[in-house]
């Protein structure tokens, strides 16, 4: 009987860009997805602006295909909408992605969402938070937690909000192995992976676990 509760589980993680959802909450992923839990990822664009010199849809091809090789490593879904960097909200209305969003939300029925923090400097992952935000506000059904994690810059210690640590002992190196997918992303390069690695350490330490990720709950 509990399986099947557990079965029938929903996350929902929302990332600005294809590689987020792996590098804030990739343990975490793969643990809920393991567990059964059916673990579906958002990437509310493609990726990075860093490829100047190669055309706009190669690059998008490249990210989605990294994108998919991490899911399948953290056994999750993983969809894209295609909001120009540094203009997510703008996007965001003008194509209806809104109503698509809501429908993917309805089908599934999150019991949790995951999303970036109200504190990352980046606008685009600002935005995604604010577009989760806005989205939550209009869940009719009973509402999900959200969670809020971090990117590269940590949520600060200051916040009121309670925190939720996942043990990632058994995923971490499956996060790794799913990172070092993005291969146009330059995260494989030793220094993003050693703060991941210390930051995880860190965590971990706090729950008496080997690896941890931690979140904030604001809803
Ligand atoms: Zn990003």
């Amino acid at each position: 009987m509990k399986k099947r509760e557990q079965k029938s589980e929903s996350i929902l993680v929302f990332g600005a860009h294809s590689d987020d959802f792996v590098i804030g909450a990739g343990g975490t992923v793969a643990k809920y997805s393991k567990e059964g839990k059916n673990v579906i990822a958002i990437a509310f664009s493609f990726g990075e602006k860093s490829h100047a010199w190669l055309k706009e849809s190669v690059v998008q091809k490249m990210r989605a295909e990294e994108a998919f090789e991490a899911s399948d490593l953290l056994g999750c879904k993983v969809y894209f909408f295609d909001l120009r960097e540094g203009h997510f909200i703008e996007d965001y209305k003008e194509k209806n992605i809104e109503q698509k969003i809501l429908n993917l939300i309805k089908a599934t029925k999150p019991n949790k969402i995951f999303t970036h923090s109200h504190e990352d400097p980046h606008p685009d992952h600002k935005a995604s938070y604010q577009i989760t935000m806005k989205l939550y506000d209009k869940i009719k059904y009973k509402k999900p937690e959200v969670f809020i994690y971090s990117v590269w810059n940590p949520v600060s210690f200051k916040t009121q909000h309670p925190a939720l640590y996942v043990d990632i002992s058994k995923t971490f190196f499956l996060k790794l192995k799913a990172l070092k997918a993005f291969r146009s992303q330059k995260i494989h390069v030793a220094y993003p992976l050693l703060l991941l690695l210390f930051r995880a350490v860190i965590e971990g330490f706090k729950i008496r676990k080997k690896f941890a990720e931690k979140f904030f709950r604001i809803k």
